[in-house]
């Protein structure tokens, strides 16, 4: 039995400024001695390099991962009496941006095994006003985008992919951001790049989406103080900027680390009766922003989330974090009332929702923290 009783959040980003600090600090000072705050050359470097890092021709960097999602639809003319189709199981941005570019969000159930849209069932959903869908590559575990894609193309629909939490994450040789006609990309501190701040970007083999991004993300603004759109005020500072150019250096060693953290978590984890630990889908490269197991909670008393409670409870004690990602899926939130779906509707996502638990996972987790949060969680569960 390990007898280190350090806490271990469910996530830490300070270890990682510390480990690049020198050259963060550098980079923030040059920018602040410069007296450019806006645009300019880190910007230009940065949409540059994650655009090559994609292998796409086009980056455009906005102000979040949220701009990116809402600047892509209107860039794709989405709007009222369009309906796109997404995830219920998602952060609420993915579908907030389809309501707020004035489109209908229709939600798919997920797959059981990977949290993802469940593309067996995204065909029923296509009707004559679906103009797209928004694939969500949850919590770092991309979606069959050759299945996907195959499906959008059959039905003449736009693909936007979210990709908050997957930055560098593979379809097979492909990065995600790379095969749909958008991509979308948070980075939010807590991301795989993260900022230290807000931050997002598009990437787009489409020159003509691109140029389309660029003049709504500038007030709509096509030549200097002519206005063709009503757009946004959407960007990326020229400080963060500085940052993610240093931090992009580093995003595939930490990828990888987060890769080893999960191969030894599943190792033991499997072993563990009750509990079942993310899978990653054949074909693909998780970028594991979140390790996310299901509790089982057949058989038992009280509803699953209050088990699920307990446990969350349990590890507290042992000092170990957890997290709960998502826990209300979006179809039932209030603010959706208006479209009419029914508890038991969607079931996956409604058990999902009961039923995760983020473990802690952050690249400079230690093997003997990893022993930490299994031992504690084969204490917890049984
Ligand atoms: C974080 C996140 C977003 C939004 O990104 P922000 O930069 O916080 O606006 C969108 N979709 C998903 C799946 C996310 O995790």
């Amino acid at each position: 039995m390990i007898q280190s009783i350090n806490p271990i959040p469910a996530f830490d980003i300070k270890q990682q400024y510390a480990s690049i600090e020198a050259e963060v600090s550098t980079a923030v000072l040059e920018i602040l001695a410069s007296g450019r705050y806006i645009g300019g050359l880190p910007v230009e470097s940065f949409e540059q390099q994650f655009a090559a890092y994609h292998g796409v021709s086009n980056c455009v960097a906005c102000n979040s991962g949220t701009d990116a999602l809402f600047l892509a639809l209107r860039a794709l003319e989405i709007g009222a009496g369009d309906e796109v189709i997404t995830t219920p199981f998602t952060f609420v941005a993915t579908a907030e941006v389809i309501s707020a570019v004035g489109a209908k969000p229709v939600f798919v159930d997920i797959d059981a095994t990977t949290f993802n849209i469940d593309l067996q069932q995204v065909a029923a959903a296509i009707t004559p006003q679906t103009k797209a869908i928004i694939p969500v590559h949850l919590f770092g575990q991309p979606v069959d985008m050759t299945a996907l894609m195959a499906i959008a193309q059959n039905h003449n629909l736009a693909v936007i992919e979210d990709c908050a939490q997957s930055t560098g994450a593979k379809w097979g040789t492909q990065k995600v951001g790379s095969i749909g006609h958008i991509g979308c990309f948070s980075f939010y501190p807590t991301k795989n790049l993260g900022a230290c701040g807000d931050g997002g970007a598009i990437t787009t083999n489409d020159p003509a989406i691109a140029a389309k991004v660029r003049i709504l993300k500038e007030h709509g603004q096509k030549h200097r103080y002519q206005y063709e759109k009503i757009g946004v005020n959407s960007r990326l500072d020229a400080i963060q900027a500085a940052i993610l150019l240093i931090k992009l250096r580093y995003l595939d060693t930490w990828n990888q680390q987060r890769q080893a953290i999960a191969s030894y978590y599943q190792r033991f984890l499997s072993q563990i009766p009750g509990i079942i630990p993310p899978q990653e889908l054949a074909g693909s490269t998780s970028v594991w922003n979140q390790y996310t197991i299901r509790v089982l909670t057949e058989g038992r008393n009280g509803t699953s989330a209050a088990y699920r409670e307990e446990i969350r409870n349990s590890l507290q004690a042992k000092q170990v974090g957890s997290m709960v990602y998502y826990p209300y899926p979006l179809h039932l939130q209030p603010v959706y009332q208006h479209l009419g779906y029914q508890p038991g509707q969607l079931p996956v996502a409604e058990q999902a929702g009961n039923e995760v638990l983020s473990l802690p996972m952050f690249p400079e987790l230690t093997t003997q923290q990893q022993d930490q949060v299994i031992y504690a969680l084969k204490d917890s569960v049984l």
